[in-house]
């Protein structure tokens, strides 16, 4: 490709100083952002927030009702210097927590950050498309097109069809691949979820990166070729096809996390396992982790609730194994999130276990951090809590991506889809190969 690139992290550093030069007209001197008056900051701001060291602090900020755009590494069982969030907050919530102790930081007007990221390399915008330089991500249009290529040039092995449609309407597409794929055989059975928050547009590649391997795998790899023989593995690139597309639709990005029901409810709080038990989602509509009026109420929930049912055969739920794939914090994680307990209801000690072991597996193969969803603050009616806790999945969650970072996160370059996809491909493999293997 001829045209320039800026490395990433210029980029971002670009970002950064281009937002404070964007706020600073607007502004008179006396009211430049103000650690303690709160009155010039940014409508949302960008925040880093230091000082939370034990559990209690770890869920004062993350339960504040901020978008928290960052888990640390060090989890509830590390010890150390504590936690660092990287936050999106109003003024008043960023006051709320320096009055309770801690040392918050403005790092960027969140909107003028997003509004820079937009522009991409400075090249020609496409409407509707990814930004310049952002292009090779897919828009839910090319996802579309491109599981039907898949399909198309892989007819024996692979088919595609909908699990549901999205709030606005929008089919939510799944792809199975095996041998003999038009027949339902008894083979033990994986499902790859990905993109289920908006702005996480590094997990869509990822899924697409699971359907094209095992696909355009499957003649010359023996080791692909015995896992598509062996098992049935469904894969659900675009969970949240109208936030996908709001995201990216407008020209500009929007920073935007949940689906497009009134004013978006966050799906991964939303299904039907310990819905809005345990303080980990807020009732607020207007805040990141909305947990919807009732349990379920998302349609794109809904859709993969239903398929995850249908997918028990003689009272036997065939699904064994599944990852849910989110940006950003390079963690793998298994369930629980409603409860800080390893072992609880519908955990058992060997249960615990064994999930961890999986994980740890899969962590040593990409260099994520292993941790229990819980391990920073309970979150409640998460998809892999429900896959666990209703349909007896193992199921785990990864944060791709960068490992830390603010806007950024969101929005890495196009060059880091490939290398950023391929280093899951071990843990793709083991946990289809665990799938037989679990109980
Ligand atoms: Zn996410």
């Amino acid at each position: 490709m001829s045209r320039k690139r800026r490395a990433f992290g210029v980029v971002a550093a670009a970002a950064a100083g281009a937002a404070l030069l964007i706020a600073q007209p607007a502004l008179s001197a006396s009211a430049q952002p103000n650690p303690d008056s709160g009155q010039a900051a940014p409508a949302r701001g960008l925040y880093k927030v230091l000082g939370a060291t034990n559990t209690e602090q770890y869920r004062q900020v993350g339960q504040s009702g901020v978008d928290v755009l960052n888990h640390s590494h060090l989890g509830r069982k590390a010890s150390g210097p504590g936690v660092e969030f990287d936050i999106v907050a109003t003024p008043e919530q960023a006051a709320t927590l320096r009055s309770q102790g801690y040392t918050v930081n403005l790092t960027g007007d969140w909107a003028a950050m997003l509004k820079e990221r937009s522009k991409g390399d400075g090249g020609q915008r496409l409407a509707g498309d990814f930004p310049p330089g952002d292009e090779k991500y897919h828009t839910y249009q090319e996802m579309v097109d491109e599981i039907n290529k898949a399909q198309s040039d892989h007819p024996d092995i692979a088919k595609v069809s909908s699990i549901g449609k999205s709030h606005e309407g929008r089919d939510i597409p799944v792809i199975k691949i095996s041998d003999n794929v038009a027949q339902d055989e008894n083979e033990p059975e994986v499902l790859f979820t990905c993109n289920m928050h908006a702005r996480e547009h590094l997990t869509g590649e990822m899924c697409i990166r699971i359907f094209n391997r095992f696909t355009d795998g499957y003649a010359n790899d023996p080791a692909i070729k015995d896992m598509v023989d062996n098992r049935e593995i469904y894969i659900v690139p675009m969970q949240n096809p109208d936030g996908i597309e709001f995201d990216v639709a407008s020209g500009e990005y929007q920073g935007w996390r949940k689906n497009r029901q009134d004013q978006g409810t966050d799906t991964n709080r939303n299904f039907d396992f310990k819905w809005g038990c345990c303080g980990g989602s807020s009732g607020n509509p207007g805040a990141e982790d909305y947990r919807g009026p009732s349990a379920a109420s998302a349609p794109e929930v809904q859709a993969i609730q239903k398929f995850a049912e249908s997918r028990v055969v003689d009272g036997k739920q065939q699904i064994k194994a599944h990852v849910d794939f989110h940006t950003f914090s390079e963690l793998v994680m298994w369930p629980f999130g409603w409860t800080d307990n390893d072992v609880a209801e519908g955990m058992t000690q060997e249960e615990a276990t064994r999930f961890q072991t999986i994980g740890k597996q899969m962590a040593d193969t990409n260099g994520y951090t292993p941790q229990q969803l819980s391990d920073l603050y309970p979150t409640d009616g998460t998809i892999c809590d429900y896959l666990w806790g209703k349909q007896r999945i193992w199921s785990f969650a990864f944060e791709m991506y960068p490992s830390g970072g603010g806007i950024d996160g969101f929005y890495p370059p196009d060059e880091k889809i490939e290398p950023e996809t391929a280093r899951n491909d071990k843990a793709v493999d083991i946990l289809v190969k665990a799938a037989g293997e679990v109980p």
